[in-house]
């Protein structure tokens, strides 16, 4: 009897902790609602939360909100300020409207997929993709056409999609304040850095990043009164079109896992402490 009880008892035991562990990797997406209290972001911008989220309203003049169903428009009310007021700069440039992205869950927190950062309500992405003409209902809204900027064999700039409109974006976005610094692919920075005359100083909150060709993403500085908000360490001063740049050139491609291989592992950082009683306030 017993031999057969302990293999079953250790099974139903390793079980037991996986769905544990499972429902731990969970919590941060299944929480639908803001925590209660004054907003403040806790930890840094890839470990950590938010308490006290405020939703972006899913559209307003010049954007919509995308994917709605991600539940992921929660953050700073500096983050909300911020594309509300960039889509109406877009909007006064006569641009079509913005599509923004995810920005973060509605207590932060790392998300089950997608990115490592946006989780203390200061990341948000902005699609380069438009859509002309009148704004769509939000279901119709879960999965539109984001065409990249970069070609699909990585050797340069698609230029039947890139167009000077997505100069004008991230410059008005790179030049407004409260932002720290802005995520793009190494060909569009390099492509800007080519082509910039002129004023390039807001060249320097471009920053490459891996992806990034077919939305950017804009970080904001920890806002006063967020004492527990970690800084992001500065970057260089100038345009970053030297050396920062050429390094993004002579990195290793990133190749794909074989066919078959497990899943990589969910991000899971450890969070500050205070972070746990953001995730259970009622
Ligand atoms: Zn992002």
């Amino acid at each position: 009897m017993m031999r057969l009880l302990v293999p079953l008892l250790a099974g139903f035991l390793s079980m037991a902790v996986q769905m544990a562990t499972q429902a731990a990797a969970q919590d941060w997406a299944t929480v639908t609602t803001p925590s209660p209290g004054p907003t403040q972001s806790i930890g840094f911008y890839t470990a950590g939360c938010l308490q006290g989220a405020v939703a972006l309203p899913l559209e307003g003049p010049g954007y919509e909100a995308i994917r709605i169903s991600r539940n992921r428009y929660w953050g700073q009310p500096v983050i909300v300020d911020f594309i509300t007021t960039l889509a109406e700069k877009i909007r006064a440039a006569g641009q079509p409207h913005l599509y923004i992205g995810d920005i973060g869950q509605p207590r932060g927190g790392p998300a089950p997929s997608g990115h490592a950062s946006h989780q203390v309500g200061l990341d948000a992405d902005i699609w380069f993709e438009r859509q002309p003409g009148a704004r769509r209902a939000p279901t119709d809204r879960e999965n539109p056409r984001l065409r990249s900027l970069v070609r699909g064999d990585d050797s340069g700039i698609d230029d039947t999609v890139f167009s000077q409109q997505h100069v004008t974006l991230l410059r008005t976005a790179a030049e407004m304040p409260h932002l720290d610094r802005m995520f793009v692919n190494k060909w569009i920075k390099e492509r800007l850095c080519h082509t910039t005359t002129g004023n390039r100083a807001w060249l320097r909150k471009l920053v490459p990043w891996y992806g990034h060709d077919e939305h950017f993403h804009i970080r904001l500085y920890c806002p006063p009164g967020n004492p527990q908000c970690q800084p992001q360490a500065s970057y260089p001063d100038d345009d970053g079109c030297g050396e920062a740049l050429d390094a993004w050139f002579r990195k290793a491609p990133i190749t794909p896992p074989p066919p078959g291989a497990p899943p990589p592992k969910p991000y899971r950082p450890k969070l500050p402490t205070a972070c746990q009683a953001v995730l259970q306030a009622r």
